[in-house]
Order: structure tokens, then sequence, then C-alpha cells
């Protein structure tokens, strides 16, 4: 009989559960909405989900989402953006209200960029880096077929790799952070200076006109049409990304690199310049196999599933 486990990702305006298989495949699903601003809500939250979904299913245990920064031993959350938690003892605090099931806690991204290795673009290889491309850069690393999680807990943050020194300022309060130059919101930046230009940058300037201001849906329809201002800032955008990957292939060498999140839908329009960019600056370039870069197959449900499979891992080691 195959082992079942229990995925739950946090997000800012929904909780999302699933039981999973050992397979990666969702046999329940359910939903909430995420009491994102009263964190004891939220745990409530959390342990009525677990335990409706454990009492109709035979679990293994309980793997638990969030965004933030999360200890090396699964267990606290240090510090959450959208959540009210600061050194938040999560574990603890559901499973003594569990007794008798293994919870874990892991980054998001992590738990994404996990579902990815095992069940998605990933799975056919050891060494993996994913970089979700949503409103800003999120980044989940596979070293040996492991998840890296740094001596601290918070390893593969790539969205705060230095690509440019005193650059632009970041949320994290460092400058010049990939996440300015390679994210969504980059993006809207990199079309709103290609508007202000004139030139190709017209039908993008028409279109900021019209709805007042450029957003990701305005920005995707024009590279989805092909319009030569939209695709040149997406071309700008990649070649930041390629960069940063270059960066990345030095220290951690992945055989393949996948892109997540909204911006990813442009399938090769951002893959090529970030191809590109990174031969062109790969140190030893020419004497060096040449990583897969692809989009990710798991779209909505990685979260659920990658934290079901690092949950069922864990109580595995135990
Ligand atoms: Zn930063």
């Amino acid at each position: 009989m195959l082992v079942h486990a229990i995925g739950i990702d946090i997000g800012g305006t929904k909780i999302a559960g699933a039981v999973v298989t050992e397979l990666g495949e969702i046999v329940e699903e359910a939903r909430r909405p995420s009491p994102a601003d009263d964190p004891d809500a939220m745990v409530d939250t959390v342990v009525e989900m677990i335990s409706d979904l454990a009492s109709r299913h035979e679990v293994s245990g309980a793997g638990v989402a969030a965004a933030g920064f999360i200890d090396a031993a699964q267990s606290t959350v240090y510090y959450a953006p959208n959540i009210a938690w600061r050194n938040e003892p999560l574990r603890a605090r559901i499973e003594e209200r569990l007794p008798g099931l293994d919870i874990t806690v892991d980054n998001d991204a992590n738990a994404a960029g996990w579902a990815e290795f095992r069940f998605g673009a990933g799975r056919i290889y050891s060494d993996m880096t994913m970089l979700t491309i949503g409103t800003g850069v999120g980044g989940a690393v596979v070293v040996g077929d492991r998840l890296l999680r740094g001596g601290f807990g918070t390893g593969g943050e790539i969205g705060h790799l230095r690509v440019v020194p005193g650059g632009l300022p970041c949320g994290c309060g460092a400058r010049g952070c990939i996440e300015q130059y390679g994210s969504g919101r980059a993006l809207l930046r990199m079309a709103g200076e290609i508007a202000d230009a004139g030139g190709i940058g017209r039908p993008l300037a028409e279109a900021r006109e019209k709805a007042g201001k450029l957003d990701g849906g305005i920005v995707g329809g024009l590279i989805a049409e092909g319009d030569p201002g939209a695709v040149a800032a997406l071309r700008e955008l990649g070649g930041w990304l390629g960069q940063a990957c270059a960066s990345i292939g030095a220290v951690l060498d992945p055989q393949i690199f996948v892109f997540g999140g909204g911006v990813a839908v442009a399938g090769d329009l951002l893959l090529d310049p970030v191809r590109e960019a990174y031969l062109a600056h790969l140190p030893a370039r020419g004497y060096h196999p040449e990583p897969e870069f692809l989009v990710a197959e798991l779209v909505n449900d990685a979260g659920v599933v990658g934290a079901a499979d690092l949950a069922r891992l864990h109580a595995d080691a135990r």
C-alpha cells in the first residue's frame, strides 16, 4: 500500500491542503481562507485542516509550507513576511494539538521546488536549481538529490543574489539583488522604460495610457502577441536571469535550471535570452556541458505536493 502524507501550503489569501501519495498524486484537496493577520487563528486553521484530512486517510505525517525563513530543523518560523510570525515554534504548536502525527515546516519555495525535482521537470536529475519568477524571485536548490537548506535553514534564497554592486535598493535592505532585475516587478519597470522611449514602445505606451498603468496581464498579453517592445523587455529580464544562472552554475553546477511563476508562461521567449546570457557569462565557456533550461511542469499544486513529500521523507528518516 502506498504511504500518504498531508501537505499544507499557507498563502497570503488562502491555505491549500492535500493528501498526497508517494508518487505525488493528490487524493483529496481542501482549501480555506487565510487569516493572515491573526497568527493564532492561522495555527487553529492549519490544525483543523490536518485533523480533518487525517480523519479520512492513513498518513505518515504532515508538511506545512509558508513564505519566510524557517530554521534548519524544520521547526521554527524565524520570520514570515506576510504573517505576523516572529520566532514562531510552529511545529511544536501544531504537534502538541495533533499527538502522534509527525509535523515538518518548510519554506514554500523549497516545497514547490522539491515537488518539481521529484515529480516535475527535474525528476530525472540529481542537481537542480529552480527560480520562481513572480512578483519577486524565489529559489530552491537541490544538490545531490537533497534539498539545500543551509546551516541555518535559510539557504537557496536566490532572489537576493547580488548582480549589480550598488544597484537598485531591494526590500531585503541590500542593493542590486537579482530580484530587482529578474522579477515580474522588474519586467513592468523595463516595459515602462521601453514605453517612455517611443519607437517599438508605442503599443506599450498606448496600453498604459488606456489602462492607467502597466500590469502583468497587459505586458504578458503583448508578449504573447509578439509585440516587439514587450518582447524586448522580456529579453532584458532574461539577460539578467541568465547572468545570475552563470554565477549559480559556477558554485552549484546544476544539470537543470527550472523557471516557475507567472513570467515563466512565456516559455522559450524567456528561456532563449536566459540561455544566451548564461553561455556568455559562463566560466570556461565552450568546455562545460550545457545544462537544461526548462519551465516548471507543476503549477498550482507544487506547494502542497512538495510539503507532503518532504514530510513523508522526514517521517521515513526517523
Ligand atoms: Zn535583496
